[in-house]
């Protein structure tokens, strides 16, 4: 059931087939069920502020720093960037604020995939553009042994956050594999475009309000409902990774006989 969008992957970047080393995962959204206190804490913040910024707005943004999200809401309302102090200011008090509500809990399923990309010898990268000490601090604690210090690329790490695809190009170099050797799950429309744009087949997890269509939109090869789906799905999906393009060739043809 899943041939086809790998087919399609395969057909648009000219290659044979993708031999799966590595699983870049996103953290906010995917490995946490971090995202509503994110969109509370920015929508306060940003009100406090006087801009307007509405909770779902947030989660259309999910994944730009914050100095970008800020940006956003600043010039639609004053047509300029806002002031490196200013942003400075507001990006602190938002991480204040969202240090202020309960510890964000693991993702349902995420725990059980985890397990399955690992026990499958595939190498596990997380790519965040999240500077949030507490969830870093958090991953080790709640999935030990999967991510490793030297498989992380945060908003430490990069000059370009999502949608550029710098943060995911990194995770390939950081797990030494190329881009069909690897798969990215990703929950927000701005992850999938750089998981895209980094040319790696992407996986959308759709664990937030937005609608479906916005992930596909965004160019995601593949769409699930929530983490269970795709965890309840992994084994398929690795399955059908193994697919050739020749015999995806020959199974077109047998299909319009
Ligand atoms: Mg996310």
């Amino acid at each position: 059931m899943f041939e086809k969008s790998i087919e399609n992957y395969l057909c648009s970047h000219s290659c044979e087939r993708l031999h799966l080393r590595a699983v870049l995962f996103d953290m906010d959204g995917v490995l946490f069920d971090s995202m509503p206190y994110h969109a509370d804490a920015w929508a306060e913040v940003m009100n406090r502020h006087g801009l307007h910024f509405t909770r779902q707005e947030a989660f259309l943004h999910e994944g730009r720093t914050g100095a970008a999200t800020i940006n956003i809401a600043y010039q639609r309302q004053y047509g300029q960037d806002a002031s490196p102090e200013l942003i400075q200011q507001m990006y602190q008090e938002k991480c204040e604020a969202f240090a202020r509500h309960p510890e964000a809990r693991p993702m349902p399923g995420t725990a059980e995939l985890l397990q399955q990309v690992k026990a499958a010898g595939l190498i596990p990268v997380l790519v965040t553009g999240s500077g949030q000490r507490t969830l870093l601090d958090r991953l080790n604690h709640q999935y030990p042994g999967i991510f490793s210090p030297e498989r992380m690329v945060t908003a430490f790490d990069v000059k370009h956050g999502k949608p550029d695809p710098e943060p995911y190009l990194m995770g390939l170099q950081k797990a030494g594999v190329q881009a069909h050797e690897a798969v990215v799950v990703e929950n927000a429309p701005i992850g999938v475009q750089a998981g895209h744009a980094a040319g790696i087949f992407t996986i959308a997890v759709n664990t937030g309000p937005l609608d479906g269509q916005v992930l596909l939109d965004a160019g995601a090869d593949l769409l699930f409902p929530s983490m269970q789906t795709l965890c309840g799905n992994w084994e398929d999906f690795r399955r059908a990774t193994t697919i050739v393009l020749s015999t995806a060739n020959d199974r077109a043809i047998n299909d319009q006989r």
